[in-house]
C-alpha cells in the first residue's frame, strides 16, 4: 500500500502529492501522523486563524479496509484553546479518503475570496464558494450533493455561518448528522475562507494475503454483530445514559449546579426512542447504526402546516443543550441541537457557555442591554435558539464573548468560579467523581474520551479505587487510546479490537507489530502531543479548574481539591515530569 500525503495551498492555488512511507511507517497513521504533520507545518506561536495555520486530516492502515474503522482525525491549532486541536468524525470521509488515495491531506493557507475543494483521486480542484457563502451548513450539503457529480465514495464537509464568523468553537458538518465537532476546525476553515471540502474515490485497496485477511475481518465482524460488546450503541444509543447518571448523581444539571435533575425522566434517552426516534443509520463502514434520528415536527403557519426535520441526538448534546441548561422537553432540546446543526455550532461548548450566561445573567454580572434583551433562563428553549443564533452572527460585544468560550467571557465578565472548562475547552457531561476532572484536564485535547475518567469514577463507584490507582487507568487510556486512534477506529469498538486483534488486522494488511510495539507507539504520540501542548503555552501545574466542581456532589461525593491536587502530582511523577 503505498501512503501518500495530500498537501494543498490555498494561497498559490496549487497542489501536490508526496509519499512518506517513513511516516507512517514510524507513526502508523490517523493521530500519530497528524501530530508528526501538525509539528512539521504550524511553527511555534503561529495564530490559529492566521493562514500560516495548518488543517491535517489523516486516516489509518485499517480505515475502509476492516468494520468499524470508520474515522478520520482531523489535526490543527485550537482557535478556542490556543493549543493543541485535534477532532475526530465519522460518516463517509474515511472510506472516501482511503479509495481517493490519500492517508493525510494538509491544508494551508488563504483563499482570496470564499472557495470550496474538489478532490476525485488525484485530481484537486479549488472552486469558487461565493454563492454559498453565509448559507446553512445543512442547505450547504443539498447544494454540492447536486453541484458535484463525480463517482465514486464520496464524502462532503462543510461550515455553516459560525465557522465563517470564527465562532472559536465552531464545527465542520461531515455528511449527514457527524461532525469535527470539538475544538474549533470550522472557524479555522473559515480563516481560510474554506467552505467546504468534497472528497470522492475510486481506487482499489490490494491486501498482501486475501485469505488471512478474510479470516480476520470475518472474526472481528461477527464479535462486532454477534456478540454483546457493542449492543447498547444500536439499541437506545448513549443517550440510555441519562437515566443511569442521574440514578448515579453524574449527570450535570443547571451549569453543574446540581448533578441530578428532577425532570431526566422526560428527556431520556427512553423518551427519545418511544417518542421521537424515526431510524437508525451508520457510518459507512461500520454495521452498528448508533446514530440516533429525531423527527422535529414544527408550524410554520396557524393552518396546520408543518415542517419536519430529522435530528441527530446523542446523550452529549441532550445533557449540554437540555439538562445543563434545565431543559425539561425532548422537543425542547432537538430544537437546540437543529440550530447547532444549521449555524454549525459545537453543541457541547455552546450549551456550556449558554449554562454560564444563564447564571452570569441571574448574578447581574451581565446585564438584558448586554443580551440583546434575550432572556437566558432554565428551560427557556426560544430564549436559548436567540442567543445561539445570536452567538453564531457575533452580533454584539457580548455575544462576541461568548463566541471566544465560556473561558474568555468570564474573564471579561467575571464568574471564572463557574465557566465549566478543564483545558479552557468546555467539559463534557459527567460529574461523576475526579477521576472525570483530572482526565479531561491531563487529555491531549481535554476530551472525556481522551482517557474516559468519567467511566474510572464509576468503577470506583462499585469497587473503592485510591488516588494511585485512578492515576494508573487514566495513563493506561492515554497511551492505548493514543494507538486506537492512530488506527482510526471508532472509540465504540474499544471492545472489538483488542490488541491481539489490532495485530492480526495489521498483519493482514502487511503491517507487523507486536504488543510492545504498540505500546511503545502510545506511549510516542502521546509524548510528542504534549510536546506541542507545552511549546503552545499550555501549563498543567497552572491550569484552572472550576470551584463549581467542589461545591457539588458528585457520584463518588464531594469531591476536594486536596484529592484532585494529589492525583496531579502522581500523574506528573508517573509521567516523569519535574
Ligand atoms: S458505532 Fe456509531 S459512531 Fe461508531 S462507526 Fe458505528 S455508526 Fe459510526
Amino acid at each position: 500500500m503505498l501512503r501518500k500525503v495530500l498537501y494543498i495551498d490555498l494561497s498559490k492555488g496549487e497542489s501536490w502529492i508526496v509519499e512518506r512511507q517513513d511516516l507512517f511507517e514510524e507513526w502508523m497513521g490517523g493521530t500519530g501522523v497528524g501530530i508528526r504533520l501538525l509539528q512539521e507545518e504550524c511553527p511555534t506561536g503561529t495564530d490559529p486563524l492566521s493562514p500560516q495555520s495548518p488543517i491535517i486530516f489523516s486516516i489509518g492502515p485499517l480505515n475502509g479496509i476492516f468494520p468499524v474503522a470508520t474515522k478520520t482525525v482531523a489535526t490543527f491549532k485550537s482557535p478556542l484553546t490556543g493549543e493543541l486541536g485535534e477532532s475526530y468524525a465519522g460518516g463517509r470521509l474515511s472510506l472516501a479518503l482511503r479509495f481517493a488515495g490519500h492517508e493525510a491531506v494538509v491544508i494551508r493557507g488563504k483563499a482570496e475570496r470564499p472557495v470550496y475543494i474538489s478532490i476525485n483521486n488525484g485530481d484537486v480542484k479549488i472552486k469558487d464558494a461565493t454563492s454559498i457563502w453565509g448559507i446553512d451548513a445543512q442547505t450547504t450539503g443539498v447544494i454540492l450533493r447536486d453541484r458535484e457529480t463525480g463517482v465514486g465514495r464520496r464524502s462532503i464537509i462543510r461550515i455553516g455561518p459560525a465557522g465563517e464568523n470564527l465562532v472559536r468553537y465552531a464545527c465542520v458538518v461531515v455528511d449527514t448528522y457527524r461532525h469535527f465537532g470539538r475544538l474549533g476546525l470550522g472557524a479555522v476553515f473559515g480563516s481560510k475562507r474554506l467552505k467546504a471540502l468534497v472528497i470522492s474515490g475510486t481506487e482499489t485497496v490490494e491486501v498482501p494475503d486475501p485469505k488471512r485477511y478474510r479470516e480476520v475481518y470475518n472474526r472481528l465482524y461477527a464479535t462486532t454483530v454477534k456478540t454483546d460488546v457493542m449492543e447498547k450503541y444500536h439499541d437506545i444509543g448513549t443517550s440510555v445514559n441519562i437515566n443511569v447518571l442521574n440514578w448515579l448523581k453524574g449527570l450535570p444539571t443547571k451549569n453543574f449546579q446540581l448533578s441530578a435533575f428532577a425532570e431526566a425522566e422526560k428527556i431520556s434517552g427512553e423518551m427519545f426512542a418511544e417518542m421521537y426516534l424515526i431510524r437508525r443509520f451508520s457510518c459507512a463502514g461500520c454495521p452498528i447504526g448508533c446514530v440516533h434520528i429525531a423527527a422535529l415536527k414544527s408550524a410554520y403557519s396557524t393552518h396546520h402546516e408543518f415542517e419536519v426535520r430529522k435530528v441527530s441526538y446523542d446523550y452529549e448534546p441532550i445533557y449540554s443543550l437540555g439538562s445543563n441548561l434545565g431543559i425539561e422537553s425532548a422537543e425542547g432540546i432537538l430544537q437546540l441541537i437543529d440550530v447547532c446543526e444549521r449555524t454549525g455550532l459545537d453543541v457541547m461548548s455552546a450549551g456550556v457557555v449558554l449554562s454560564w450566561a444563564t447564571e452570569a445573567l441571574d448574578k447581574g454580572l451581565i446585564t438584558p442591554a448586554d443580551t440583546l434583551n434575550v432572556s437566558l433562563k432554565w428551560n427557556d428553549v426560544d430564549g436559548y435558539t436567540k442567543a445561539l443564533e445570536n452567538i453564531a452572527k457575533s452580533s454584539n460585544e457580548f455575544y462576541s464573548a461568548l463566541a471566544r468560550g465560556a473561558d474568555y467571557a468570564a474573564a471579561k465578565y467575571g464568574g471564572i468560579e463557574f465557566a465549566m472548562t478543564l483545558g479552557k475547552n468546555e467539559v463534557s457531561g459527567y460529574h461523576t467523581g475526579p477521576a472525570s476532572i483530572v482526565g479531561q484536564l491531563v487529555g491531549v485535547r481535554h476530551s472525556h474520551l481522551d482517557n474516559a475518567g468519567y467511566s474510572i469514577d464509576q468503577k470506583a463507584a462499585k469497587k473503592p479505587m485510591d488516588a494511585e490507582a485512578m492515576v494508573n487507568e487514566i495513563i493506561k487510556e492515554d497511551n492505548s487510546r493514543g494507538v486506537f486512534n492512530s488506527l482510526v477506529g471508532c472509540l465504540f469498538a474499544r471492545g472489538v479490537y483488542t490488541e491481539d486483534n489490532i495485530i492480526d488486522a495489521l498483519g493482514a494488511v502487511g503491517i507487523t507489530k507486536s504488543k510492545d510495539d504498540l505500546q511503545d507507539l502510545g506511549k510516542r504520540i502521546f509524548d510528542e502531543k504534549y510536546k506541542f501542548k507545552v511549546q503552545e503555552g499550555f501549563d498543567l501545574t497552572h491550569a484552572h479548574i472550576p470551584r463549581r466542581f467542589y461545591e457539588t456532589v458528585s457520584t463518588l461525593g464531594t469531591v476536594t481539591p486536596e484529592t484532585v491536587d494529589e492525583m496531579l502530582r502522581l500523574y506528573r511523577k508517573k509521567r516523569g515530569w519535574s
